[in-house]
């Protein structure tokens, strides 16, 4: 766990995506939370101590899995964009939620059915359309709908420190394009850009400064640019993804925990699920 700016507390090492924690004067705001149950326990234990504070909010920054399931262990007061809350629908179907998790992490499944059948995917206690500030006290978080990796993604700022929590429109490797939609997420990206930032918190991956920003920012160019430049030569998706140079832009040992040759097929498989969202929106 590293701490910054004295009362954000950051864990990037957990299984899944990276949580965050903000002391607030009315209480412990969330950021996301681990997706086993044994981090959501220990980060609920750890924070509660750390700053002698009550929980009051968690923000889920999209439904996914790795981001909302281990909500009820923080607090179930969860704040969320209204389409996140019909994502977190879909995720209480469990066959759906196990069937997601098989393709994502296989070895961690078998051990953690029994828990994914009881795990109480709670309804959030605040969803917002266009965006929402909440005051703290001595906090003023802005909560801010972008889209683009996911219908449902918002970008969370807290003003007083200039500290940005991207949620997965920044991550320390190749995104996922799963639900993307490729216009959304350049804008979102501009619009990160023009705040001013200290830390950039991003949804996986390391801590780091307004660079992670510029970096995506590049990446986005580059890879509209080649699979342009491919679709002129008249390539299908599959040879894109082989011929691809994009597809090294993150290095591959950065990548979460899988091994380097489902690594770059994993990447190889975004990288055709980005081609096609760039496609389909230059129709
Ligand atoms: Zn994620």
């Amino acid at each position: 766990m590293q701490t910054i700016k004295k009362r954000i507390l950051v864990e990037t090492g957990y299984l899944g995506a990276n949580v965050s924690c903000l002391s607030t004067a009315r209480g412990l705001v969330y950021v996301d939370s681990p997706f086993l149950p044994e981090d959501g326990q220990k980060w609920a234990d750890l924070t509660r101590e750390q700053t002698g504070r009550a929980p009051a909010y968690v923000i889920s920054t999209d439904h996914h899995y790795d981001h909302v399931l281990g909500n009820s262990f923080l607090t179930p007061n969860v704040i969320c964009h209204s389409r996140a809350a019909r994502g977190l629908d879909y995720l209480r179907n469990k066959e759906v939620l196990k069937q997601i998790i098989q393709d994502a992490f296989p070895e961690v499944l078998p051990k953690y059915e029994s828990y994914l059948d009881r795990v109480d995917l709670v309804r959030p206690h605040i969803t917002f359309d266009k965006g929402l500030t909440l005051g703290m006290g001595d906090a003023t978080i802005v909560l801010e709908y972008v889209g683009g990796h996911s219908p449902a993604t918002i970008m969370i700022y807290l003003a007083e420190e200039k500290v940005l929590f991207s949620g997965d429109n920044v991550e320390g490797q190749f995104p996922f394009f799963g639900q993307a939609h490729f216009g959304k997420w350049k804008e979102a990206l501009k619009k990160m850009l023009v705040l001013d930032i200290d830390w950039v918190v991003p949804g996986h991956g390391e801590v780091g400064g307004k660079e992670m920003v510029e970096k995506y920012d590049a990446f986005f160019e580059e890879l509209e640019f080649e699979v342009g430049k491919f679709q002129s030569q008249g390539l299908t998706l599959d040879e894109m993804a082989l011929q691809s140079k994009t597809v090294g832009f993150f290095p591959i040992d950065q990548t979460e925990d899988r091994d380097e040759t489902q690594t770059l097929s994993w990447v190889r498989r975004q990288y055709k699920l980005a081609a096609e969202a760039v496609l389909k929106e230059r129709k």
